[in-house]
């Protein structure tokens, strides 16, 4: 029942529970959430202090594991375990959610149906790497599809590739299946960073994608 659970887990899921990009499920001292376009896993343990929440972070967790304390001001990283206060829960939940982008899709026969099975990527490598350098969706960096063209080997973005392939006689609406590289277009540095943080020189991609990835940079798209 609602009612027995610890103080510690009814005042976490009081910070999760309106953040319904997840659906969330209790179970003694965990909150479980499915991020709810790509079925992404977070694992959200309630511990009472570091110690605590050091010994959780060595548990094994499908997706990802949060274990949140009570004490102020605390956000650590510890065997890929994200350690933090209770309040952090909320922000850290939105940059997951900002996080979890759109990869492509494919079309399935599915008892004489055609449906379209959507793919999300999870780029954790980026989401680490965005909280420690403090940057911000949308204000420092924007993620974005690249499809790399079978025929030229570069890279297209997605708005530009149906006249891309066309070049190549290729008709984009025949395609029941697109995947898509997510790179980061990073305003701070005016450079494209793969999602392990690479660069993505410029001369690896197609014409039109220079232009827009040039447009994008300056404010202009
Ligand atoms: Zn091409």
């Amino acid at each position: 029942m609602y009612s027995e659970l610890s103080p510690g887990v009814k005042k976490v899921y009081l910070q999760v529970r309106y953040l319904d990009d997840y659906h969330w499920e209790i179970a003694d001292s965990s909150i479980r959430g499915v991020h709810k376009k790509s079925n992404v896993e977070v694992l959200i343990d309630v511990a009472k202090d570091r110690k605590e929440a050091d010994a959780l972070s060595e548990k094994d967790v499908d997706g990802i594991h949060i274990v949140a304390i009570p004490e102020k001001g605390v956000f650590y990283i510890k065997n890929g375990t994200f350690v933090l206060t209770y309040r952090y829960l909320k922000a850290t939940l939105a940059d997951i959610n900002d996080h979890i982008v759109w990869a492509g899709f494919k079309v399935t026969e599915n008892d004489g149906r055609l449906v379209q099975e959507d793919i999300y990527e999870y780029l954790g490598g980026a989401l680490v790497n965005h909280i420690k350098n403090n940057v911000l969706a949308g204000q420092d960096y924007i993620f974005w599809q690249f499809y790399k063209c079978e025929e030229c080997g570069k890279y297209v973005d997605i708005e530009n590739l149906e006249n891309h392939l066309r070049g190549h006689g290729i008709k984009l609406h025949e395609k029941s299946e697109e995947r898509y590289e997510i790179f980061e277009i990073n305003f701070r540095d005016g450079k494209v960073y793969d999602k392990f943080g690479k660069e993505v020189k410029l001369d690896l991609f197609s014409d039109e994608a220079k232009e827009f990835i040039r447009e994008v940079l300056s404010g202009t798209h």
